[in-house]
Order: structure tokens, then sequence, then C-alpha cells
């Protein structure tokens, strides 16, 4: 498998900028998913990497080899569509051979080739079933196992469980990283889904408007955030930015509602903006005169299964706080005055 290496590549549509200036490296084997909102360049860069568009500058390699002049179908690329685009008049078993009857595979091989690839998705027994006859889960199965079967070089997957109710896509999500890893292909996974992302990848590139705002593991994104974009990306809905002081060798970042104590020594600028994972904010009912504690009003409560999100109003700034669901009786309730405690921990210090 070769590694893919993304060089400065941008592209325009008539006069709006889809992507630009774009570079990045895939490993052999790895997972990368790219993800960022609607219209920040996911699906361009994918049609660029598989031939179905020109960049504008910028150059693709494979196995530092330049594939501007191989047309898509000699790119040897596996593509899973949002939509499938299963060909309905196909059987399952048709639709996988597809590739293989292309590229001249004899009888026999397309056939052990098919069987191996319905045991790889869990679909034996589905093989003369027509798509039409299929649940959305299976239809993404058979669209896979269809981009799997010539052996692709790169792996490429267009949302492809946005179709699907939340059990199922759990549950493909799983069995598409099994499979990925159990056939070692390199993939490129598009999704604006950042728990999607995050379970699913080896390393995410994070997108907006048509530019790298960062990238990282899931875990160096999710616990280290550099960006604020990230991390509010990301699920740390709390970000704040303000001018700095020093109190006592303290560094303290001055906010509407009071000075937060920052686990830092020092810093060299005179402004900041932090993150505050909303799980790891603590609350109570009583004043504890614990470091980083401000007195607040809940404006919303949101039950959310496990856990619960509390709105917690700071002066004119609003935190979100998770805090896990308590059986029998709501333990908060909406107008309450509680205290809010913002443990070192939980703050994350942003780049400028
Ligand atoms: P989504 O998650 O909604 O699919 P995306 O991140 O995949 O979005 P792209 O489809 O790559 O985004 O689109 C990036 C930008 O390029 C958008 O502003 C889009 O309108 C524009 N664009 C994409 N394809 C074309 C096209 N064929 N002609 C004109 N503009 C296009």
């Amino acid at each position: 498998m070769p590694t893919i290496k993304i060089k400065g590549i941008s592209k325009a549509f008539e006069d709006s900028i889809a992507i630009e200036d774009i570079s990045f490296t895939l490993h052999d084997g790895e997972l990368l998913a790219l993800l960022g909102p609607s219209g920040s360049g996911k699906t361009t860069i994918l049609r660029l990497i598989a031939g179905l568009i020109e960049p504008d500058a910028g150059t693709i390699l494979f196995d530092n080899e330049d594939v501007s002049a191989i047309p898509t179908e000699e790119r040897n690329i596996g593509f899973v569509f949002q939509s499938y685009a299963l060909f309905p008049h196909l059987t399952v078993a048709e639709n996988i051979a597809f590739g293989l009857q292309t590229r001249k595979w004899s009888k026999e091989e397309t056939l052990e080739r098919v069987m191996e690839l319905l045991t790889i998705v869990g679909l034996i027994g589905k093989g003369n079933r027509y798509p039409r006859e299929l649940s959305g889960g299976e239809k993404s199965r058979v669209a896979l196992a269809r981009a799997l079967a010539p052996n692709p070089t790169l792996l490429l997957l267009d949302e492809p469980l946005s179709a699907l109710d939340m059990s199922l896509k759990d549950n493909l999500r799983e069995a598409i990283r099994e499979i990925q890893q159990k056939v070692k292909v390199s993939t490129i996974y598009v999704t604006h889904d950042q728990v999607e992302a995050m379970e699913v990848s080896d390393k995410i590139i994070i997108l907006d408007h048509g530019k790298i705002i960062e990238e990282g593991t899931p875990e160096d994104l999710y616990l280290t955030p550099n960006k604020i974009f990230t991390a509010e990306f990301l699920g740390i809905t709390n970000t704040i930015s303000g001018v700095l002081r020093m109190k006592n060798k303290e560094v303290q970042l001055v906010t509407s509602f009071g000075n937060i104590s920052l686990p830092i020594s020092k810093s060299d600028s005179d402004e900041c903006s932090i993150a505050i994972f909303p799980e790891h904010i603590l609350v109570s009912r009583e004043k504890t005169n614990a470091e980083n504690e401000f007195a607040g009003e809940i404006t919303k409560i949101s039950f959310g299964g496990a856990k619960t999100e509390l709105h917690v109003r700071l002066k004119n700034q609003t935190l979100k706080i998770n805090i896990t669901s308590s059986r029998g009786k709501n333990k908060y309730k909406k107008d309450e005055k509680i205290f809010v405690i913002i443990p070192h921990s939980a703050i994350i210090i942003l780049e400028k």
C-alpha cells in the first residue's frame, strides 16, 4: 500500500474557493478522517484524490509518483458514496463482482473474492438479493464490499453512515473500523460528525472554509486542542477569550464573571483564549471556597440520557456543564442559584 501525499492543492469553482493550499500525508494502512462543517471542502478533496476533478494548484502523490496524468479508473481507488450508488438491477453478489469483471478477473477468482467479501462484511446468504430487498445498513455493507473487492490502493468513504439511524451507525462504525484494520487498506473517511470521526480514525484533519484548521490523533485534538474552532467543533463548548494578569505569582484570565486562575506559571502574551471541558466543571449548592469558584444561575437543563447538560449563567457568560444524570428526581432545577468550580484540570490554553 502506498503513502499518499497531498501537497498544496487548491480548487476553485467559478468564483468561489472550495479548498486552499491543503497538504497532508496518509501513511500505509492509516484511517484518516476529514472532519468539518458542511461546505468546508471535504468532498472536494476526495474528488481530487480520486481524479474526478483536477486541482488548480498542487500535486497528489501515490508513493512519490504524481498521479495527475493517471485517469480515475487506473488509480485503483475504492469509493463509497453517501448514497451508496448500488446498481439496482444487479444482485448483491453482482454488485460486489462489478469491479472485478471490468478488471477481467476470471469467473473462479471473482466467485471466490465475492464469497470472501460477503464473509468479511457479514452478508453471507444475502448474495442473491437485490438492493431494494436490503436494509440501509446492509446496503452500506454491500457498498463497502464492492469498493474493497478489487483490493484498492486507497479507500475513500464519503459520509458512509449519514443515511442510517443511531444504533445502526454505532454498529457499522465499528464494522468499518474492524474491516479496515483487517484488510489494512489506507482510508480517507469524510464526515461532519465529530463523534464518528473520533471513534473511527487514527488521525483527524479538521477543515473549515476550505482550509486545514488543525490535525492530530483523536485523543490529542480532543484533550489538547490548539484552536478555538477545534475545541468548539469537538464539543468542548466553553471557550473564553480575555486579557491576562499576574496575581501572587498566579496567571489569571480576566472575565466578566471574575478572574480564572490558569494552570500556567507565566505567559508570553497579554491575552489568551481557553477552553473549559463541560464534563470537568463541578457544581455545588453550597459555597465551598475552592479556587475558581463562581456564583451562577441555572438557565436551562437538557436531559440527555446518561448525562444531563446544565446551562449556568455567570454574569453575561453562560457555561455548559455536563453532569451524570441521577436516578429519581432531577437534582437541579431551572432558575436555581448554584456555585460553579472550574478546576485547573478542566482548562485548556488555546493558541491565540
Ligand atoms: P458537505 O458536508 O455539505 O458535503 P463538504 O465539506 O463536502 O460539504 P464540498 O462539497 O467539498 O464541501 O464543497 C466545498 C465548497 O465548494 C462549497 O462552497 C460548495 O458549494 C463548492 N462546490 C463544490 N462542488 C462544486 C461544484 N461542482 N460547482 C460549484 N461549487 C462547488
